[in-house]
C-alpha cells in the first residue's frame, strides 16, 4: 500500500496554486499576495514633526531663546511660508515641517509667553523630526510576493496607498456527504441514523484555513444520486466527498465518479485511521473522496487537503509544521500503517508536552475536540513511553 509521504507527494505535485486575481486591499486580509508590492511614493512624504511643540531652525539654541511665534503648522493644514532663523512656530505631531525649520521643541520643554518661546532643555538639532523616505522611499520593495497578507502588511499597504493586489483567490471546495443513513443537522435521528456532522467538521475547519466551503448535499448511496451530486461540485476548485470510497456493496463513489471521466492517482493509504481516501483529477479539478468515519475523515483532511489548499492559495510553504514535544503518557499502537493520533500541544515547565486525546476510534468525534495537533506514529512502532520525545504535526 502506498506509505503517507509518497500519497502527499503526489498529491502536492498534482495541485497548483490558483489563477491570482486583483482585489481591494481593503478585502485581501489572509490571502496571499501573487504580484510584489512597492512603494509609490517617500513615506512620510515630507519632513513632518514627530511631537506636539514649536518648529525651529535647528541652528537656534537655548541662549537664542525667547524666539518669536509668528504662525503655526497644523496636520492636514501646512504652512506655506518660510520661517526666519531666530523666529519659531507652533506645530502638532505630523505637521509638515515649513522650510526654514528642521528642529522641534516639545510643549515638555518649552514655555510661551507673549507669543514668545522660551525654550527651556538643550536642544539638539533635527530633532524630534520625522524625515521624508525614513520609513520608506517611492519604487523600494514593500512585500514580496507569496507573502501572507495580515493586518501588518495591510497596514503597511494601506499606508503606501496600494488600493488593489494582486492575490492567489480564497479556493472554493465543494463538499458532498454520501450515505443513505444521513440527516441533517436539526433534524432528529431516527433507528440507524445519524447526523452529518462530517459537513459541521469540514465546513469550519475550511473557513478556519481561508477556504470557502460549497454545501452540495448528502448523495445517496446510489450512483444516479451521486452523479447529480458530483455535476452540481465541479466548478470548485477542489471537490471533497465523505463516505463510500471504501469496500463495501454500498460504496459507490467510485462507480459515480467513473461516468465523470475521473482519473483515479491513488486510493489506499497506508495510514490509521484513512486508509481507503481516494485521490484524483476530475476534469482538471483535484478530488479527494474522504472515508466517512468522522475521525478518518478529519485526519484525511489534514493530512492531505489542508496542505494542497495551501498550496492552491498561493503559499510556498504548505506543509503542515512539525513540533516536536514530549509524551505525557504511553501510547500503544498496533498495526502496520502510519498512525495520526488526535493531540493537544501545550508549552509547560519549560517543554512541549503533548498529551493523546482519549476516544480515538475511527467512528467517534470526540477525539478531534480540544486537538491542535496530529501525533505521527511510524509503521511498525508498537508503543512509546510516558517521556518520549515525540514529533507531532501542528493544526494551526
Ligand atoms: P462509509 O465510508 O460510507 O462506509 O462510512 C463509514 C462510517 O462513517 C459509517 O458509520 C457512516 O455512517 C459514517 N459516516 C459517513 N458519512 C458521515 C457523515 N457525513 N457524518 C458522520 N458520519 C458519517
Ligand atoms: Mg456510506
Amino acid at each position: 500500500m502506498l506509505p503517507y509521504d509518497e500519497a502527499l507527494q503526489i498529491v502536492l505535485k498534482t495541485v497548483q496554486p490558483l489563477t491570482p486575481c486583483e482585489i481591494p486591499t481593503a478585502d485581501a486580509g489572509g490571502l496571499v499576495l501573487a504580484e510584489s508590492a512597492h512603494a509609490q511614493w517617500d513615506m512620510p512624504l515630507c519632513d513632518n514633526s514627530a511631537m506636539d511643540g514649536y518648529a525651529i531652525a535647528g541652528q537656534s539654541s537655548v541662549s537664542d531663546s525667547p524666539l518669536q511665534i509668528i504662525g503655526a503648522s497644523y496636520a492636514g493644514h501646512p504652512l506655506s511660508e518660510t520661517i526666519p532663523t531666530g523666529q519659531s512656530i507652533r506645530i502638532t505631531t505630523g505637521a509638515a515641517l515649513p522650510a526654514g525649520t528642521d528642529t522641534v521643541i516639545p510643549l515638555e520643554d518649552a514655555k510661551e509667553e507673549n507669543g514668545q518661546l522660551q525654550i527651556q532643555a538643550p536642544v539638539s538639532a533635527g530633532q524630534h523630526v520625522r524625515h521624508q523616505g525614513e520609513e520608506f522611499q517611492s519604487g523600494e520593495l514593500l512585500i514580496q510576493a507569496g507573502t501572507l497578507l495580515q493586518a501588518g502588511e495591510i497596514s503597511l499597504l494601506a499606508c503606501a496607498g496600494i488600493a488593489r493586489v494582486k492575490v492567489y483567490p480564497r479556493p472554493r471546495v465543494s463538499i458532498i456527504s454520501t450515505g443513505d443513513e444521513l440527516i441533517e443537522l436539526g433534524e432528529k435521528p431516527g433507528p440507524g441514523q445519524i447526523i452529518n456532522s462530517n459537513l459541521h467538521f469540514l465546513t469550519a475547519r475550511l473557513r478556519e484555513c481561508g477556504c470557502d466551503p460549497v454545501w452540495i448535499g448528502i448523495g445517496k448511496d446510489n450512483t444516479a444520486s451521486l452523479d447529480q451530486c458530483i455535476t452540481q461540485a465541479m466548478d470548485a476548485d477542489l471537490i471533497l466527498t465523505t463516505g463510500g470510497v471504501s469496500v463495501g456493496e454500498k460504496d459507490q463513489v467510485q462507480d459515480a465518479l467513473a461516468n465523470h471521466s475521473f482519473e483515479k492517482i491513488f486510493w489506499k493509504v497506508a495510514i490509521k485511521p484513512g486508509k481507503p481516501v481516494l485521490f484524483g483529477l476530475l476534469g482538471e479539478k483535484p478530488f479527494l473522496g474522504l472515508p466517512g468515519n468522522p475521525a478518518a475523515t478529519a485526519a484525511t483532511f489534514e493530512v492531505f487537503a489542508r496542505p494542497a489548499l495551501k498550496k492552491m492559495a498561493g503559499h510556498t510553504d504548505y506543509h503542515l509544521q512539525k513540533r516536536s514535544g514530549v509524551l505525557t503518557g504511553e501510547v500503544k499502537n498496533k498495526g502496520d500503517r502510519q498512525r495520526f493520533l488526535w493531540c493537544h500541544l501545550e508549552w509547560r515547565n519549560d517543554q512541549y508536552e503533548v498529551t493523546v486525546q482519549s476516544h480515538q476510534g475511527s467512528g467517534q468525534n470526540r477525539s478531534i475536540q480540544g486537538a491542535n495537533a496530529l501525533l505521527t506514529i511510524p509503521a511498525g512502532t508498537a508503543q512509546i513511553a510516558q517521556g518520549e520525545q515525540v514529533e507531532v504535526l501542528l493544526l494551526e
